[in-house]
């Protein structure tokens, strides 16, 4: 299975790292050794002084797809969850000032919490309101009205240039408010009402 991740999906994000606002989705990946899956605490790695949380909507792709046209977009994923997109900001920032490639700032092990997945005919229409707690405090909220791509948009391009297959997730972008984790920290996700996911930093 492939994990892609949408950068710079939403304005006041993009505006919060000083980026531009994009003309097409920024797509980048995370290998399968990313997940953190059921609630597993998140062991902060000694190789950066700035690991971010970034909270955001996670697609599950439910068939294969190439080149898919906008119209059929909706038919290939049918469950929703929602994860944290760990980023090393520190490399990262290094490497967009050298311009070299994200990879070691974004898809290191355990880098991808994702919940369990809420399925479409349960969770209802667009748009999907989501939060995180930091500690029992809102520190980012987001709406998908707020997208710049939206989730049919954001499968139809990646469908250009990479198969969707089966099993696939996408994250769709994170709000504003992303920030630096620290050891102790309790990271706990909400889609609407509805608790998603609980991550402690250890
Ligand atoms: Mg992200």
């Amino acid at each position: 299975m492939k994990i892609f991740c949408v950068g710079r999906n939403y304005v006041a994000h993009v505006l919060e790292l000083k980026n531009e606002v994009p003309t097409d989705p920024l797509i980048f990946m995370k290998p399968p050794t990313a997940l953190l899956l059921e609630d597993k605490p998140f062991y902060h790695p000694d190789f950066s002084q700035n690991i971010h949380y970034e909270v955001e909507l996670v697609l599950k792709i439910c068939k294969n797809g190439k080149s898919i046209q906008p119209q059929f977009a909706h038919r290939y994923y049918d469950a929703i969850g929602l994860g944290i997109d760990f980023t090393a900001r520190d490399l990262q920032d290094k490497f967009k000032a050298k311009g070299q490639p994200w990879e070691l700032a974004k898809s290191f092990d355990n880098s991808a919490v994702v919940s369990p997945f809420l399925p479409l005919d349960e969770l209802g229409a667009a748009p999907y309101q989501f939060s995180m707690q930091k500690n029992g405090i809102v520190v980012q909220s987001g709406n998908t009205e707020n997208m710049i791509f939206s989730f049919d948009d954001i499968i139809c391009f990646v469908s250009k240039y990479i198969t969707l297959q089966k099993g696939d997730y996408i994250f769709t972008g994170t709000p504003a408010g992303v920030g630096k984790v620290s050891i102790g920290e309790v990271y706990t996700g909400f889609l609407g009402d509805k608790k998603m996911f609980t991550c402690e930093i250890k």
